[in-house]
Order: structure tokens, then C-alpha cells, then sequence
């Protein structure tokens, strides 16, 4: 039978202390010990069931952890209360000063700044290239090369990685393949093609309600252990803890997540097709016409669809800005960066989520100033959706083309 994620979510039940089926959150930093033998004992090796001290692990944190590796496959997770201190610290969890990293070249701008710009102070360096190209993947390795970085789906173009290749070139170097899967859950399930390490930013689909930052990286048990290492574990000694309460209720929405991106993928869809037909440079996984559309078929777990994320560029930054400020007082959604929510949200990543990276950069990629990105929400009724998006563009397409101030001529309002 085929692997289904939500099945293994749906079976990960917890008995709370009393009974509760939601398990009791644990609110407490320290933990006693009976005997000074066994706190010895835990600060030399794990024990199942003990806890010491929660940056180290923490029961709640546990429960989130262990459901998160089965939906990935994985032996075992760490949460972590950033999506960028799970990519950093699996980062210094592999690498070493004089180390280096071939990354995908379209990635989430706060990752290509933490390769760009931090990571080489501390002796690590990245070379950036098309992952789409093998060729270029190979030539980019050098005898100091440690890690080969992507996202499943890439941040904001959309292009989808071929992991099973990827993972070939990586085993074949022994390297580690790791894998951002923030834009996928469910849908795709790196380690079961290969990847060696899976990490996802949860403020996004996996906890869906744009009310906290959080993430997760799920691999081997040895290499959780590496990354909370009492003595030089990146995780435990950097410290960026997910606080229980918050892991808590990312549990509770981690048991909707299938039901969240089928309707996310299911809205998208629908827009995406509405796009296309009324002739739209539109770029969505699943129409035909993407490029990986074949690709992304053959990989993902069936059922899921095929993400809440798409892209139309309207020509211009000026057209980009106008078309979200009406959006937004026509409640399409929110002018916000971040994905995932029940809302949609949009946003020109030129201007926003990949700003670090360099304009000329941006624009080689495709990356053009009037790209806009959608995270396409919940919305029950979704022509209705398509109907103010579709009148927005008539407007601001007609006012680019006459030069005629657009809009309803009222001043922007909260929506
Ligand atoms: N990975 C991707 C693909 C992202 O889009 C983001 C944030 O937008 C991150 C990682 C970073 O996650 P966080 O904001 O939770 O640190």
C-alpha cells in the first residue's frame, strides 16, 4: 500500500495525564530526579521517558516531534522555534569552517542570506546553482563539499526539485541531501526519495493559523542526537526552543493538515486554471504547462494536491503594488508575507521575501519585479474569490495601459 502521511499522523494517538485527548502541556523548564545517579546517568545518554531540562527536550515538544517523523518518515524530529534555526543548525550540525554547501539558487531569501552573507564569516561557503541541471549540480561539488541544499518546492518560483536524482548525486559523494519541504507537506515525502535530512518553517501550512514561528528537522535518530548533543549540538547549545505551549497547539493543527491542503491545492488549482484561461503569466505545479508538472505527479503521495502556492506576474513593480493594494480592499486577502494561512496572502517577492537576494540575480532566476505570490487560502466560495481577483487585473491593467489613476478611488483600508 502506498505511504500515506495522514494515515500515520491520524494514528499517532496520545493519552493526556488524566485521560485528556489532547495531551497535558508540560510547563515546566526543570525536572526532579529521585537520585543523583540517574541525573548523572541522563546528561551521559538519553533515557527513555527521563527529561532534564527543557532546551533539552521536552515532553510536550516530544509528542510534536514523534508525530512529525512519522508524517516524514523519518526515525525522528526536532522542533524548533524558528524555521531558520532548523536550516541553521542542520547547517552547523553537518558543516565545519572550510566546508561547503552546493545550494538550489532559488531558495527562501533568509536562507540564501544565511549562505551568502553569515555562513561564510564562519568559514562555510555556498555556491549557488540550477538544481534542475544535474550537470551543473555535479560540477559545483568540490572534495570540501558537505551538504547539497534545496526546497522540494522552491520559494517563491515554484520549481520543483527532482530529489530522487538529487539524492543519487549526494549518495554518490556521501553528502547530505537536505531538503526544505515547507511548501509541501504531505504532499511530498523527501526522505522516503532519498534526501537524508527534512526541514520545514511550521509557521507555514504545518500549523496554518499565522499565530506563531516554529520549525522541524526530521532525520535519523543519530542525527537529532547530533544536532542536541549536551557537549556540541548546535540545536541544544544555540538553544532555539519551541516553547511548549505553542508545540501544543501546533499538534492540535497538525491533525487537520490534510484536509487544509487539499482545499489550499484545490482553491489554487481553480485560480491557477482562471489565469491561465484569461491568458496570465501564471505559474502553478499543477497545470500542465509547468515545467516539473510531470515530475511533481510522479513524486508526490497521491491525494494532497498540488499546493495552495502560485505566481502571476502582472509586468511591473508600479502594476504589482497597485494590484495587491486593491486585492487587500477588496478582500481577496492580506498584503502579508508568509504562506500557509487560512487567509490568502500575497505578496511581490522582489519587494519582500527575496529582497536579499540581488536584483540582477533575481531577474536571471525570473524573478521579475511585477511577480506576485499567492498563498491561496481556505476561501469556501472560490469563483467568488476569482471574481475580485479578476476585477482587480481588469483595473489595474486598464489603468496601466491609459495611465488613468485605478481603483475605487477610496484610500486603503484594513480589510
Ligand atoms: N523556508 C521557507 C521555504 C520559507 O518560506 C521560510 C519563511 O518564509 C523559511 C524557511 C523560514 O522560516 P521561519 O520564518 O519560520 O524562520
Amino acid at each position: 500500500m502506498a505511504f500515506d502521511p495522514a494515515r500515520e499522523i491520524q494514528d499517532f494517538l496520545v493519552f493526556g495525564e488524566f485521560g485528556d485527548v489532547n495531551p497535558s502541556i508540560c510547563d515546566s523548564s526543570t525536572y526532579t530526579f529521585l537520585s543523583v545517579e540517574r541525573m548523572e546517568e541522563l546528561f551521559d545518554h538519553e533515557v527513555e521517558g527521563c527529561f532534564l531540562y527543557s532546551r533539552h527536550w521536552n515532553p510536550t515538544n516530544r509528542y510534536l516531534a514523534e508525530a512529525l517523523a512519522r508524517m516524514e518518515a523519518g526515525e525522528a524530529a526536532q522542533v524548533m522555534a524558528s524555521g531558520m534555526a532548523a536550516i541553521s543548525t542542520t547547517l552547523l550540525a553537518v558543516c565545519s569552517a572550510g566546508d561547503e554547501i552546493v545550494s538550489a539558487r532559488t531558495i527562501y531569501g533568509g536562507t540564501y542570506a544565511l549562505l551568502k552573507n553569515l555562513l561564510p564569516r564562519f568559514g562555510i561557503t555556498t555556491r549557488f546553482v540550477d538544481i534542475g541541471d544535474m550537470d551543473a549540480v555535479a560540477a559545483a561539488m568540490t572534495a570540501r563539499t558537505r551538504v547539497l541544499y534545496c526546497e522540494s518546492m522552491s520559494n517563491p518560483l515554484l520549481e520543483v526539485a527532482d530529489i530522487e536524482k538529487l539524492a543519487g548525486i549526494a549518495q554518490r559523494r556521501g553528502i547530505q541531501l537536505v531538503v526544505d519541504n515547507t511548501f509541501c507537506p504531505l504532499m511530498l515525502s523527501p526522505l522516503r526519495l532519498g534526501a537524508d535530512v527534512v526541514l520545514h518553517s511550521m509557521t507555514k501550512y504545518i500549523n496554518g493559523t499565522s499565530d506563531c514561528v516554529a520549525g522541524c528537522v526530521v532525520s535519523t535518530r543519530d542525527f537529532v542526537h547530533r544536532l542536541n548533543d549536551v557537549n556540541c549540538g548546535p540545536s541544544m547549545l544555540f538553544g532555539p526552543v519551541l516553547d511548549s505551549v505553542r508545540a501544543a497547539g501546533i499538534l492540535k493543527n497538525l491533525h487537520s493538515l490534510h484536509v487544509r491542503m487539499k482545499r489550499h491545492g484545490a482553491n489554487a488549482a481553480f485560480l491557477a486554471q482562471r489565469l491561465a484561461d484569461a491568458g496570465r503569466p501564471v505559474h502553478y505545479p499543477g497545470l500542465a504547462a509547468h515545467p516539473q508538472h510531470a515530475l511533481l505527479t510522479r513524486a508526490m503521495n497521491p491525494g494532497f494536491g498540488y499546493g495552495g502556492m502560485m505566481t502571476v506576474d502582472v509586468g511591473d513593480r508600479e502594476t504589482a503594488s497597485r494590484f495587491m493594494t486593491l486585492m487587500q480592499e477588496r478582500k481577496v486577502g492580506y498584503l502579508a508575507v508568509s504562506l500557509g494561512y487560512f487567509k490568502t496572502l500575497f505578496s511581490a517577492p522582489g519587494q519582500s521575501t527575496s529582497s536579499e537576494i540581488p536584483a540582477e540575480d533575481r531577474h536571471r532566476m525570473g524573478m521579475g519585479d511585477g511577480l506576485v505570490r499567492f498563498s491561496v487560502g481556505l476561501d469556501n466560495d472560490i469563483e467568488d474569490t476569482w471574481r475580485r481577483i479578476a476585477s482587480c487585473l481588469e483595473d489595474v491593467t486598464a489603468a496601466r495601459l491609459d495611465g488613468r489613476p485605478d481603483g475605487d478611488g477610496v484610500a486603503p483600508t484594513r480589510p
